[in-house]
């Protein structure tokens, strides 16, 4: 039974995503448990029958995000009270029933675990709020359709959930302990993704490289997929460094079909910050694993993640993140102010950074990976590599755009015939920090 419409037509869900792509690949996965259930999309929430958000609680800034967008929808509630109006993923879990108290109009509040019984859980939500926080040790989605946008990349989630607990990171109480989804699911769930026309992957995991399925170890699983007929390109993300087996960094330099890119989060480039968030490396083993790594991989192209301002980050932590930043030249490289979460393990230290310090730090970390960014791809001028196409550039009359082996956007001036999902030789003869322009050979 789904929900029915005054009208008896099928009812019409509007899903909005906050967040990371595992969050993109949730929703898909939402998308299609809705759809299977009997509900449409809608193209916008002023005409769907349910409304929901998929949510991130990272970081304040995303929680605020989302609570300022929830006020705007409660005034169409107020115009359409038959409305079901929801919060889905790592805020709900993050926030709890505080959630019914902050947003009373709230009908729904189900968190990442719960998927399965949205149909449910919707239909149930008529007279009082629906509230489903259960975490499941072993929710893996396996074998549930996802409803996907389409084009060349696919994203799959193989692991869910984290066993890491940095002290700054809220993932692990919102979305749960660490989980794989069965080798044999994914594989066949890729297979028939390259079937229909998908060229690259990209596994997803908050920490993809612990994957374990019985005796098939992340590496395992890389040469797997590399098996599959039709998949041309392999990516993951997030690897974390504490995870990089050697298993892994073979199967990347002799597996063709594994890209060379690694987003390796690095968080800070001092060990005393690193000790404190419980990152479980030091900078010297991290430095040791990039040496590993791009000896083994040619061409690799690195980003990371740093947080600025983390409890106790003195002035010396931070001049060592601009340190190893400059001696790793990454490519790219996602920057954050820390923001105290509540329940993690640096919680109740509080913040000793202030907020205009933070935002000084973050400026002066985008600044010099600005510089480091367009030095590396300026660097690849006069360069081939082999771009696989994904469609009409964003800015170009005329002009294409795919990804590099390194994940990096190149544009180059259509021809005839040239279509997404083809891979076409590209000669770099420009760059900016953030992409390669160049003509197809
Ligand atoms: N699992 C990945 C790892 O450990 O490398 C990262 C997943 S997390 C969703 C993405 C990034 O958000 C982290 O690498 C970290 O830089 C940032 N992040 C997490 N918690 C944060 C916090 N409390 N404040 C600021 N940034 C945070
Ligand atoms: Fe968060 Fe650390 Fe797990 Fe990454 S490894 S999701 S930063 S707890």
């Amino acid at each position: 039974m789904v929900l029915s419409t005054s009208n008896g037509a099928s009812p019409t869900v509007y899903l909005e995503t906050y967040g990371c792509q595992m969050n993109i690949a949730d929703s898909e996965l939402v998308s299609g448990v809705l759809r299977a259930a009997g509900y449409s999309n809608a193209e916008s929430p002023e005409n769907a029958d349910v409304i929901l958000l998929n949510t991130c609680a990272i970081r304040d800034h995303a929680e605020e995000r989302v609570l300022g967008r929830l006020s705007v929808l409660a005034q169409l509630k107020s115009r359409r009270p038959e409305v079901r109006l929801g919060l889905l993923g790592c805020m709900a879990q993050h926030n709890r029933a505080r959630l019914i108290e902050q947003a009373p109009y709230l009908d729904l509040v189900a968190g990442p675990d719960t998927y399965r019984r949205l149909p449910e859980l919707i239909r149930s939500a008529r007279f009082d709020p629906a509230v489903d926080l259960r975490l499941d040790r072993n929710e893996t989605y396996a074998g549930l359709p996802s409803q996907r946008e389409g084009g060349v990349r696919a994203y799959v989630t193989a692991m869910r959930g984290c066993d890491k607990f940095c002290a700054f990171c809220v993932v692990p109480y919102v979305r749960g302990r660490e989980r794989s989804v069965p080798a044999a699911a994914l594989i066949r769930e890729i297979g028939e993704l390259a079937e229909h026309g998908v060229k690259e992957v990209v596994l997803l995991g908050q920490t993809v490289n612990a994957y374990r399925d019985g005796d098939v170890d992340f590496g395992k699983l890389l040469r797997k997929v590399a098996a599959i007929d039709g998949l041309e390109r392999i990516r993951f993300t997030s690897p974390h460094p504490s995870d990089m087996s050697d298993s892994v960094i073979e199967a990347m330099a002799t597996e063709p079909k594994v890209q060379p890119y690694l987003h390796l989060p690095v968080q800070s480039g001092s060990d005393r910050v690193l000790a404190a968030m419980a990152r479980g490396y030091t900078t010297g083993e991290y430095l040791d694993l990039v040496a590993r790594l791009r000896g083994a991989i040619p061409g690799l192209a690195l980003s990371t993640d740093i947080i600025v301002g983390f409890h106790g980050e003195e002035e010396a932590d931070f001049e060592a993140t601009l340190e190893l930043m400059t001696e790793i030249a990454y490519d790219s490289a996602f920057t954050f102010k820390y923001s105290l979460r509540q329940n993690t393990g640096a919680y109740k230290l509080g913040d000793t950074v202030s907020e205009a310090e933070k935002s000084r730090r973050l400026s002066a970390v985008i600044a010099l990976q600005e510089a480091i960014s367009l030095e590396r791809n300026r660097a690849t001028i006069g360069a081939e590599y082999p771009v696989l196409v994904e469609g009409p550039a964003r800015r170009g009359q005329g002009m294409l755009a795919g990804k590099a082996p390194q994940f990096k956007t190149a544009v180059f001036p259509a021809r005839s015939g040239v279509v997404p999902g083809q891979t076409v030789r590209v000669r770099i003869e420009s760059a900016t920090a953030h992409s390669l322009t160049g003509v197809q050979v």
